[in-house]
Order: C-alpha cells, then sequence, then structure tokens
C-alpha cells in the first residue's frame, strides 16, 4: 500500500477560506506589488500613475444560464463585473482582456453575439479589449475577463481602510438583481414544464436588466474625483451587501453597525420579494450581483457626500469589538453572518 493521502473536501473551507487557505503563505517579492491577492484589485507601481489589475471567470450553468441569457447581455456582463472591481479600487477602467472556452454548440454568429455586447461594453465604458485567449471546452461556455485600470497612488481605496467613526455608504440600490434572476428561474421552469406557455416577464424590466445587463460605477468615481472625495474603504458589492461588509470590516479591523432602514431597496424590488414570499432586506444583504460600491467616508467628509448623487447613508463604522451588526426597524440589533440575515433566525 503507497502512503495515506489526506482529501479535504473543498466546501468544509468555503471559497474565502479556500482562497486563503492556498494563497496565504505566499509573500510578493517586488517592491513594484503594492497590493497583491486580498483586495477587489492588485495595486502596481513601476513608476508613474500605479496599475490596477482585477480577473474574474463566468462560468456557464455556474454564473449564467443559456436558457435566459442572450449572449450579447452576457458579453456586456463579463465585462462589467471585471471593471466593477477596478472602480472599487476609486481607479478608472483602460484595458480589458477576454479568453474564452466554446464547445462546438456555438457557432461563429453566435460568439459574433458575443462580442457585440463586449465591445458595447467597451465603448460605453471607454476601454480597450488588449488580447486574452480561445481555447475549446468539452462542455459549456466559459468566459475569462482581465481588466486594467489606474489611479493616482494616493486615491487608490483599499478594503482596509476604514475606521471607527466613518460613515458607511452604498451607492445605487440592493437586492434588484437578485429578484431579476428570481423571476428568470420561475419562468424557466414553468417553460421546462410546458414549452408552449410564453413567460411572463410582468413587465420587470428594471429587475431583470439589473441581472443581465448590470453597469459598473465609474460614474460614481469620476463624481468622487470632481467634489474631491476620497473614500477611506471601498469594495464592489457583487455577493450582497452582507458578505462585503463583512469583508470591509475584516480588512479594516473594525466593526460596523448598518441600519436596515437607510439600505436603499427599490420599490419595485420590494413589491417583488414580497411576491417571492422574501424579506426585501434579505436580498438587498444577500441577494448579490448589484455591482454598486460600498464604501466609508471620514466624518469630515460628510457635508461632500451628501451633495454626491444616489449615494445612501446606511450606516457607522464601529470598534471591532461592536461586531458586524444589523440595526432592524424594530431597534433590534443582529449579528451579520456572510450568508446575511434573515427575519425570523437567529432572534
Ligand atoms: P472579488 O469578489 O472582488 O472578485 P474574490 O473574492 O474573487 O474578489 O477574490 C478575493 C482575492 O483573492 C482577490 O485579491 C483575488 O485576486 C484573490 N484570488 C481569488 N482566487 C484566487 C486564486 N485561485 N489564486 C490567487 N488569488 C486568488
Ligand atoms: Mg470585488
Amino acid at each position: 500500500m503507497g502512503k495515506e493521502t489526506k482529501r479535504t473536501d473543498v466546501n468544509e473551507l468555503g471559497e474565502f477560506g479556500l482562497i486563503d487557505h492556498l494563497t496565504s503563505s505566499h509573500q510578493p517579492m517586488h517592491p513594484s506589488t503594492l497590493k497583491g491577492i486580498g483586495d477587489d484589485a492588485a495595486v502596481l507601481d513601476y513608476g508613474g500613475k500605479p496599475i490596477v489589475v482585477s480577473t474574474d471567470m463566468l462560468l456557464e450553468g455556474i454564473h449564467f444560464d443559456m436558457m435566459y441569457t442572450p449572449l450579447k447581455h452576457l458579453g456586456y456582463k463579463s465585462v462589467v463585473v471585471n471593471l466593477s472591481d477596478i472602480c472599487a479600487m476609486n481607479a478608472i477602467p483602460r484595458q480589458i482582456t477576454v479568453s474564452i472556452a466554446i464547445s462546438n454548440r456555438f457557432s461563429v454568429e453566435a460568439l459574433e453575439e458575443l462580442y457585440e455586447g463586449i465591445y458595447t461594453a467597451c465603448r460605453n465604458y471607454n476601454v480597450d479589449l488588449i488580447g486574452g485567449d480561445t481555447n475549446s471546452s468539452k462542455k459549456g461556455l466559459v468566459i475569462s475577463v482581465t481588466a486594467l485600470g489606474t489611479a493616482d497612488k494616493q486615491k487608490i481605496t483599499y478594503r482596509s481602510g476604514a475606521r471607527p467613526g466613518d460613515i458607511l455608504c452604498v451607492t445605487g440600490d440592493l437586492g434588484a438583481s437578485y429578484l431579476g434572476l428570481q423571476i428568470l428561474e420561475r419562468e424557466k421552469q414553468i417553460w421546462q414544464s410546458n414549452p408552449g406557455v410564453q413567460p411572463d416577464l410582468e413587465k420587470q424590466t428594471y429587475l431583470i436588466g439589473r441581472q443581465l445587463k448590470p453597469e459598473a460605477r465609474t460614474d460614481m468615481i469620476v463624481a468622487f474625483e470632481n467634489a474631491g472625495f476620497t473614500p477611506t474603504s471601498m469594495i464592489d458589492i457583487s455577493d450582497g451587501l452582507a458578505s462585503e461588509v463583512k469583508h470591509l470590516c475584516k480588512e479594516s479591523k473594525v466593526g460596523a453597525l448598518v441600519e436596515e432602514g437607510l439600505v436603499p431597496i427599490k420599490d419595485e424590488a420590494q413589491l417583488m420579494a414580497l411576491k417571492f414570499k422574501l424579506d426585501p432586506i434579505t436580498c438587498a444583504l444577500s441577494g448579490g450581483e448589484d455591482y454598486e460600491l460600498l464604501f466609508t467616508a471620514a466624518e469630515k467628509d460628510l457635508p461632500i457626500v451628501r451633495t454626491l448623487p444616489g449615494i445612501s447613508i446606511i450606516g457607522e463604522i464601529k470598534p471591532r469589538e461592536e461586531g458586524v451588526q444589523l440595526k432592524t426597524v424594530n431597534e433590534k440589533f443582529h449579528p451579520i453572518t456572510a450568508q446575511g440575515w434573515q427575519h425570523g433566525k437567529g432572534e
């Protein structure tokens, strides 16, 4: 018998535990690596303006379903989710690379559609497609995008800069993308059991649009710059507010208090959540894929933050000992877990 090999299931560690496990022993060797693993993007300094780099992969069946994802939207979204990570560093995206793995199920025309979406994003966000890689896959479509951007060194914003007393803010509104996905999933189930039925998308163009065609908040980075404002910390909201607040607090070694009543949720999202018998705040905390920005601002910057369009102040950064808490509309306090928080649970 050979020597016994240990086998640990990756689920034991979870996504973030796994990344930590695989990467925590790696120390960057180059002074040009200002920031390596652990933020929304890495920061490289070769003299002049630093470069920020981020990469994300989208997999068929995991991140998107070809049943209800038009290829053009998919191309657009695969670029946007990467640009969002550049924004989270308070940087402006400039270039992307795109790598794809395709099965023989995809025709040239289908891939042209995918690239139409990619080029639309390039035009809308003023970024250049500068390379990539093309491979075949046995099953399913894989799209991997790397985005590069730049910012003045002193304006680059990390997850680690939040301090007790800072105000906690988000751009836009939350939860809509998850509810858009619920509508698409519901219609897919109905269609699968009865292919004759036309999908009923309930004219929910906002919710479905947030899922299929999200936008990166480069406009907010420009607004910050124009207002002379630099957040103390920032992260993009890809996995849901709860997970991102936890990341930000962990990296900044602080706690936070989020007020349920201040979390921005659009009326359409509130109503659709109730239709699905979901709690709207749970959709905002755990839904994900909103691609808004969560950031903190020093108290002295409060007057500037108030002048910025579409910003909600949702709470405050607290000392670490106070933990990461949600204050409900009924004035109750609950710890926020990475899975979010649900009414009726943990009370
Ligand atoms: P985001 O949600 O902003 O895309 P992730 O949670 O995917 O960020 O990643 C967190 C950090 O871990 C990032 O710095 C990312 O580059 C890094 N990372 C993720 N997966 C790996 C990996 N397999 N090897 C090295 N670094 C990784
Ligand atoms: Mg991110």
